[in-house]
């Protein structure tokens, strides 16, 4: 039924809707009008946007522009609530979208408002704690696949986004890195991802407190300029503050810097992993062309705002990066920096050589960090079940589509052996 569009609403900004409009020979303020219907109502075929002339509808699918909305489909439910996506685009490329309904804790000790809440609302982990945080049984499946339109809107809700399909970086734990990067999105796509999802949930920015965070599948870094006009649509069309944005880079210096001088922008994570070259070049080759010395100067330097901190993740390997030496060489590493870890035990997944580390050494290694005044957080993993959860993150179609883990999806998630 679709023709192949030439062009896509979705993905255009406001100059970019004006000039098309003026060409058209409408009025400036019908730009306006698509804004509104494209960004704010996430309306998905032309017929919908009712405020523009029917002629001008008709006139815009003739010459092959359309919306471009993202497509769901498929949408897999984690015990925890956590929902995967499978969204797809017009080429027929997908990608993995996820919504934490409770947020994922990534934000606690940032010095917002959203990490407060974070801290306090039990979504991060106090070391022992850490692991087996699934609920033991799968009661409710129903209420989260199809909730209530009467609900209680959500308070922290995060959604994780795609800046690529897969992702060319590599990283030895990570298991979209075995697909290796197919294409780059376009921002439209990016945008769409988010779009598709507040529509699926029935929720809306700016009432509904939305949290984004850029640590999908790729290396948003690597689609530099796409992800850069993706946020800005997400701030000036969807409504989603820049503060409850972040991005995470695996650590492309040039682009550090570069980021640091926009004038709209998420916040900053580096997914840090290891404390010297040796080990994080293991872990991480790209770290063989910026290596820890020329991040860690890059994230000297960025240009913090007020109430901004950076943000290292650190994804812990049992028995590989976690032990104590290794969280006194990373104290040292961010010593005087304004900044904060997030832990991650490992997400384990099929193709990955790595184990999950005890919840003693979880426990050990933020104590280590914290001693140091290093503000450290464990983050829960969310929707391990469906493979969802930070670096599992792989086509649905190529992975989670194996009888399986299909029967994972339904079933709680087995203790760790
Ligand atoms: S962890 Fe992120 S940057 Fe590294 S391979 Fe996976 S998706 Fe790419």
């Amino acid at each position: 039924m679709s023709e192949p569009l030439t062009s896509t609403l979705l993905g255009m900004g406001r100059d970019e809707l004006t000039a098309l409009v003026s060409e058209a020979g409408e009025p400036s303020y019908r730009g306006k009008q698509i804004m509104e219907a494209v960004y704010r109502q996430r309306v998905e075929t032309l017929e919908e946007i009712s405020t523009l002339p029917q002629g001008f509808r008709e006139k815009l699918a003739a010459s092959g522009v359309g919306v471009g909305a993202a497509r769901i489909e498929q949408k897999l439910l984690s015990v925890d609530g956590t929902v995967r996506y499978l969204i797809g685009f017009g080429d027929g490329q997908s990608v993995e979208t996820v919504w934490m309904p409770e947020g994922d804790g990534g934000e606690a000790g940032d010095g917002s408002d959203a990490g407060v809440e974070a801290e306090s609302s039990g979504l991060v982990a106090s070391g022992a704690e850490a692991q087996f945080p699934m609920p033991d049984s799968d009661a409710g499946l129903e209420g989260l696949l199809h909730p209530p339109q009467n609900r209680v809107r959500p308070g922290r809700s995060t959604i994780c986004i795609s800046s690529q399909v897969g992702c060319a970086v590599d990283c030895q734990f990570c298991l979209t890195a075995l697909l290796g990067v197919k294409r780059n999105l376009t921002a439209g796509e990016i945008v769409g991802q988010v779009c598709a999802v507040l529509k699926d949930q029935g929720v809306s920015p700016p009432e509904d407190r939305i949290n984004l965070v850029f640590m999908g599948m790729g290396e948003p870094f690597l689609n530099y300029e796409n992800f850069i006009k993706a946020s800005r649509l997400l701030v000036e069309g969807v409504g989603i503050a820049e503060r409850r944005m972040t991005v995470s880079t695996a650590g492309i210096v040039p682009r550090i810097r570069e980021f640091g001088e926009e004038k709209i922008r998420p916040k900053l994570a580096i997914s840090l992993n290891a404390p010297n070259d040796e080990l994080r070049t293991r872990l991480m080759p790209l770290n063989k062309k910026w290596n820890l010395e020329m991040l860690m100067v890059a994230a000297r330097e960025f240009p913090l705002r007020t109430r901004e901190w950076i943000t290292f993740e650190y994804v812990l390997l049992g028995g590989v990066n976690d032990l104590p030496e290794n969280a006194r060489e990373v104290a040292e590493l961010l010593r005087g920096l304004r900044c904060k870890v997030n832990l991650i035990a490992l997400n384990p997944g099929p193709g990955i050589e790595f184990t999950t580390p005890s919840a003693e050494r979880v426990a050990a290694f933020q104590n280590i960090l914290r001693g140091a005044g290093i503000p450290a957080f464990v983050r829960r993993p969310r929707g391990r079940d469906i493979y969802a959860a930070c670096g599992q993150l792989k086509r649905t179609v190529e992975v989670a589509t194996s009888p399986e883990l299909q029967l994972q999806a339904i079933s709680p998630l087995a203790p760790e052996g």
